[in-house]
């Protein structure tokens, strides 16, 4: 799998608790934590613990498609702990055109504010 030989990133070294994180969710296969520059006042990523090829959303694989809804359904699942029962927004940044900075797939979750639509 060349995907899995591609560098690291920092996301690795929060799932291993190397470096810190302000953790809010963890399964055995997802992890959430706050955004470290948070876009919302409530602001956080849900991460697969695994990236298992997953650098960006465009790799997917129909093997990826149960983790892709599970990652899907911790999203809402944080929100709602999070009480943004009146909204919020989940986005993927995909690819240098995505302004997409880590190489390990990420689900933003954003809310606590209204929002404006389209996104720039
Ligand atoms: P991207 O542009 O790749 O979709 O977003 C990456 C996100 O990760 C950014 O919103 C950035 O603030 C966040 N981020 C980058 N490094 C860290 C970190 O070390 N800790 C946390 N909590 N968030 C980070």
């Amino acid at each position: 799998h060349l995907a899995d030989t591609e560098p690291a990133t920092i996301f690795d070294k929060i799932v291993s608790k190397e470096i810190p994180a302000n953790v809010i969710y963890e399964d055995d296969e997802a992890l959430a934590f706050r955004d470290i520059s948070p876009q919302a006042p409530v602001h956080f990523l849900v991460i697969p613990k695994k990236r298992n090829g997953l650098t960006r959303l465009s790799k997917a694989t129909p093997e990826h498609k149960a983790l892709l809804g599970h990652l899907l359904y911790v999203a809402q699942l944080v929100a709602m702990k999070e009480n943004l029962g009146e909204g919020f927004r989940v986005c993927i940044n995909d690819g240098p055109n995505g302004c997409q900075s880590v190489y390990h797939l990420h689900l933003h979750v954003m809310g606590g504010r209204q929002l404006t639509w389209p996104p720039g």
